[in-house]
């Protein structure tokens, strides 16, 4: 096996080009595992962990460029007022261990359905920044997923960085695993209130081929949000409201059967989730116009 550790991008982009066959690996807590369990043993893998360019974070267009090298404890430590839907999911990845090696690139290289930043990216409308020889273009995060474990990342492209919106409200992660930390999550479910925009955003994990966003439900919230000039006076949400909009949630989803959990389980779950989410982020919304 070739192992290859390039010091720049362009360096590493130039990699990519002549090798598309070359496996990156950032923390290696995916990788490492195909590797060890003899899944898959790549001919090259090219080191990321020494391009700068990837590392680091800055603010970008009233958000943040999250570099594609960045680990989970990074953005819980210094993006958690920024970012809180990101930050409160990478909080509940793995172990400190996996926190402090796994990146976000990573976890969107991987494009598991079930990968926790996917569905904070998904309610907020992030961009993934991708990177060939050729030049750079962004991809809306409800077209970076393809399928299971797939994405619309090229073979001669390396992900450079995710581009997320900063909080103007509330958001809210949770998941459903069976235990609490150290296990793929069964469902899981992001919230986004964007009072500035009136805008509502939502992202499901574990429970279809692909981590998907509930837009009928995010349709139904906006309008009553907005019929009922929930957003100004912050009065209280309804039950009906609720219970309607975690029913779309849960039919947005197209789980199935596996060892973690029954296609039923998650359905249910997901409606559970979905209305928990909202009490906590509609509280959240109120508290903070007081
Ligand atoms: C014990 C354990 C617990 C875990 N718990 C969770 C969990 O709770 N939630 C969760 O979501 N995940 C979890 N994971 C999975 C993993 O930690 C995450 O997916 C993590 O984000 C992977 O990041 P990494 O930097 O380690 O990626 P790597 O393993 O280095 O790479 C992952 C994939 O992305 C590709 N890749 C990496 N960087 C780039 C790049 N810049 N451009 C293009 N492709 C790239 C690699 O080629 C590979 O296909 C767990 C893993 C372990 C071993």
């Amino acid at each position: 096996m070739e192992f290859l550790q390039p010091r720049s991008l362009p360096e590493a982009l130039a990699v990519k080009a002549e090798r598309p066959e070359a496996v990156p690996i950032a923390g290696g807590t995916d990788v490492m595992v195909e590797l060890n369990f003899d899944r898959h043993r790549p001919e090259v893998v090219l080191d990321l962990t020494r391009v700068p360019e990837l590392a680091d974070w800055s603010g970008s267009d009233g958000g943040v460029r999250v570099g594609a090298g960045v680990t989970y404890t990074r953005v819980v430590a210094e993006l958690a007022d920024a970012l809180p839907g990101l930050a409160i999911a990478a909080r509940t990845v793995g172990s400190p261990q996996i926190r402090n090696r796994g990146t976000i690139g990573g976890n969107l290289g991987s494009a598991s359905p079930a990968g926790d930043c996917h569905p904070p990216l998904l309610a907020v409308g992030a961009e993934v920044e991708v990177a060939s020889s050729a030049g750079s273009r962004r991809i809306p995060i409800d077209e970076f997923f393809t399928g299971p474990k797939e994405s619309a990342l090229a073979a001669d492209e390396l992900i450079r960085a995710v581009h997320v919106p900063a909080a103007t409200g509330p958001q809210q992660f949770a998941k459903v695993g069976t235990r609490n930390a150290m296990v793929i999550a069964v469902c899981s479910f992001s919230l986004a209130l964007d009072p500035s925009g009136g805008r509502v955003g939502t992202g499901i994990g574990s429970a279809g081929p692909t981590p998907l966003r509930a837009r009928e439900a995010e349709e139904f919230l906006q309008g009553v949000l907005e019929s009922e000039g929930l957003w100004e006076s912050g009065g209280p949400l309804g039950e009906p409201a609720a219970a309607r909009f975690g029913e779309l949630v849960a039919g947005a989803a197209r789980p199935i059967d596996d060892v973690r959990g029954t296609a039923a389980y998650r359905v249910h779950a997901l409606g559970v989730l979905a209305r928990r989410t909202l009490g906590w982020a509609w509280d959240q919304y109120r508290a903070g116009r007081s």
